[in-house]
């Protein structure tokens, strides 16, 4: 009789997880290959108007990136999960495979820049409507909700760039349409929304799962046949993912849970810090009792996240001094990995927006958003003290 098998933390799963195909190697296998020789016509044909099928074409899956996801569909207590190349792939593939001209989108008025402009222009283009919300007013996205019409609601949790938190619960109870969460700033070590009634989690996993600014990659879970629904969508929308770039992803993976703990910590004592300084008007990070949802974040995060954003009293001037003044952090548009990155949303990510917009958004000229990195937290306190005093 074989043994029950013992139940995991989070910590233990992120380890042993994607490793079914491994046989006896530690290592997952870079499977290079773009394309499989069929044994039968029979299993050819099968492959071809099957789902998913495996060992058969790249654009349709590769045990590589296969394996990442197996590791994020265990992470995140998912029947399965879909990768793409990018965010945006799984982000774009999962609105058109979901919703056709005439149909409406809810979105979150505070949301990934490119998300946004993607539902404004190619969506729309595509007879896609959208109605932005504000995600952190109570009843804000049922409220939106067209019975028969709205096919989704598209969420994000803690949201681009004022860490604006999203009540879980209240959004997975909403019922007729496809509930969405970008859960990228969270990776699933700090929450997981499935477990709260929604049926799609999506990180770009570029992010803090790769961790390592050296894959370019999204992701999504959630039940098997609505990813496999995805998927017969995504096969001819070919945001195909590299099995290179899932296999540093899963390499990633290993040691999510302990650097996202350590990016935590770092950034709460960050975010006091900047909190306490003259120069600074406001600091957004869920781990300060002054957060609007600092509750909800603690009900429904394991931890705060490394991510956070403040606005510079003197504005447009002050954030570039402060920016270029910097010698530890260094300017770049991505975050979750292993070096503290500072942007400007105003000028970076959110620039496509319009100006009304951007204000809408709460993003102003000298609001600058930090990716705490793995740096001694003494030298990043240091170096933004002396950027400051610049
Ligand atoms: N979602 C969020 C929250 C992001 O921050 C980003 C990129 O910054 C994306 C989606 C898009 O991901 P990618 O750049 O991997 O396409």
């Amino acid at each position: 009789m074989s043994a029950e098998p013992l139940p995991h933390h989070l910590e233990t799963t992120a380890i042993r997880a994607g490793r079914s195909a491994n046989g006896a190697s530690l290592s997952t296998p870079l499977w290079a290959s773009s394309v499989w020789a069929s044994p039968t016509l029979e299993h050819a044909r099968k492959a071809a108007v099957g789902a998913r099928a495996a060992c058969f074409y790249g654009r349709f899956a590769n045990p590589t990136v296969t394996a990442f996801e197996e590791a994020v569909a265990s992470l995140e207590g998912a029947e399965s999960a879909l990768a793409f190349g990018s965010g945006m792939g799984a982000v774009a593939a999962v609105i058109l495979a979901l919703c056709s001209a005439g149909d409406h989108v809810v979105a979150q008025r505070q949301i990934y820049g490119g998300t946004q402009m993607f539902l404004q222009t190619a969506a729309a283009r595509f007879g896609i409507e959208t109605t932005f919300v504000d995600g952190t007013e109570a009843g804000a996205f049922a409220a939106a909700v067209r019975p028969g019409k709205t096919m989704l609601i598209l969420a994000e949790t803690p949201a681009n760039p004022l860490m604006s938190v999203v009540d879980l619960d209240e959004l997975g109870a909403v019922s007729g349409p496809f509930k969405v969460v970008d859960s990228t700033f969270a990776t699933p070590c700090l929450q997981q929304p499935l477990r709260h009634g929604v049926d799609i989690v999506l990180h770009s996993a570029t992010k803090g799962i790769a961790g390592h600014n050296d894959a370019t990659l999204g992701v999504i879970a959630g039940e098997e046949e609505l990813m496999s629904d995805i998927w017969r969508y995504a096969v001819l929308h070919g945001a195909t993912p590299s099995p290179s770039d899932a296999l540093n992803a899963l390499r990633g993976i290993r040691t999510m849970p302990i650097r996202l703990a350590r990016q935590s910590a770092t950034a709460l004592r960050l975010a006091r810090f900047l909190e306490s300084h003259s120069a600074v008007k406001a600091v957004n990070f869920p781990g300060l009792e002054g957060h609007p949802q600092h509750e909800l974040a603690k009900r429904q995060m394991s931890d705060w996240g490394g991510l956070l954003s403040f606005d510079l009293s003197g504005g447009a001037s002050s954030g570039r001094r402060f920016l270029e003044a910097l010698q530890l952090a260094q300017m770049a548009t991505s975050l979750g990995g292993p070096e503290t990155l500072v942007t400007s949303p105003h000028l970076t990510t959110h620039a496509g927006l319009a100006p009304e917009e951007q204000l809408a958004g709460g993003i102003t000229p000298g609001l600058i958003r930090v990716s705490v990195g793995l740096e001694h937290e003494d030298d990043l306190i240091t170096d933004f003290a002396q950027a400051l005093a610049v």
